[in-house]
């Protein structure tokens, strides 16, 4: 981090400034030019709140030369992180597909697109049992039932399951199960952050709906922080002024976070549209693009949906998907040696 000190800066207040920095285990470095002295710092900055140095009387501006995350950092952490979930990796190399309904509605729903999908090579099994909704009219999903089915589906295929957590009192609940999502509205609930952080299971964090990269990164490096760093990023969509779409998918995130982060990209074109038909050709380009996976909503009656029907692919379109999606995936490997 280095401080840019205001012309002619008061030297007493300069030098509390030293010692209250280096009383936090940073070591300084002033280097005086023409009118602006330059105060470099080295150490663990990231404990540092630049805006609070910035307002200092004597500070002219602060700029950050490391990024304020240090686990989720690809700087101290080079390889990729490959998440282990069952028997299946995210990352590495590999390209996972979760695939299910938005909400799991019944039990014979959720097993019927459960081996549905299995059979078209998804990889892992996505449904909501607590849903956030914006309207607390809409559907609120089966809660704890919803899981007891998403695991009866489990336990008919063999796949994974994946559901977002909602709230810290539900963490008893997903004791059994494989990847607990934390859902966009939810990217920066610190204290459900820090609760994910403190358990072992792999925690799949989707971007918030107006949330930066170093934001997002900030919320992996909250559950890093406590100790688990089976994380996995999903980029869902932003909200932006265009608004024929739900969203606005950033596929700039791929490799923007590729080159900032070790850990897993899983790309969701589902949320990010908001239109069924616009999923095939958005899961193509985040393939091109070098995710790590995608995160597809699939429903057996997409018009009678509790949830995000509009979104949704039928088994049978989801299954043409898959078959491209993986032969694209193979060809961008090759491509990329
Ligand atoms: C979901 O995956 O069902 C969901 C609610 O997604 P998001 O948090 O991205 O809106
Ligand atoms: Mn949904």
């Amino acid at each position: 981090m280095i401080v840019i000190l205001k012309p002619h800066s008061d030297p007493e207040q300069l030098n509390s400034l030293i010692a209250w920095l280096e009383g936090k285990g940073i070591t300084t470095h002033l280097s005086m030019g023409e009118d602006h002295a330059i105060l470099d710092l080295m150490g663990d900055t990231a404990q540092l709140d630049a805006d609070l140095i910035a307002a200092l009387d004597i500070v002219e501006d602060v700029k950050r030369v490391r990024e304020p995350y240090k686990k989720a950092s690809r700087k101290f952490h080079p390889e990729d992180t490959v998440v282990q979930v069952g028997n299946t990796q995210i990352g590495g190399g590999s390209l996972t597909i979760m695939a299910g309904p938005c909400s799991v509605e019944s039990e014979e729903q959720v097993v019927a697109i459960a081996k549905a999908v299995k059979a078209s090579g998804a990889t892992m099994l996505r449904g909501g049992a607590f849903k956030p909704r914006t309207s607390p009219y809409s559907f609120q999903g089966l809660g704890a039932k919803g899981l007891e089915y998403l695991k009866a589906a489990r336990q008919e295929t063999g796949l994974p399951i994946v559901s977002e957590l909602m709230d810290i009192s539900q963490l008893p609940l997903f004791r059994d199960v494989d990847v607990i999502q934390i859902g966009a509205r939810s990217m920066q609930n610190f204290d459900l952050l820090k609760a994910v952080g403190r358990q072992e299971k792999p925690v799949m964090i989707k971007r918030g709906l107006c949330a930066t990269y170093e934001e997002w990164l900030m919320s992996a490096e909250y559950v890093m922080a406590g100790g688990n760093s089976n994380v996995i990023l999903c980029e869902r969509g932003i909200r932006t002024y265009e608004n024929y779409t739900r969203n606005t998918l950033d596929l700039t995130a791929v490799p923007v976070l590729r080159k900032l982060t070790h850990l897993p990209i899983i790309v969701d074109p589902s949320h990010a549209t908001g239109k069924s038909a616009l999923v095939d050709p958005l899961s193509m380009a985040a393939v091109a693009a070098g995710c790590d996976g995608l995160l597809i909503e699939v429903h057996n009656d997409p018009a009678h949906a509790l949830c995000d029907g509009p979104q949704s692919l039928r088994p049978e379109v989801f299954d043409a998907l898959a078959k491209k999606l993986f032969k694209l995936h193979a060809a961008v490997a090759e491509l990329n040696g």
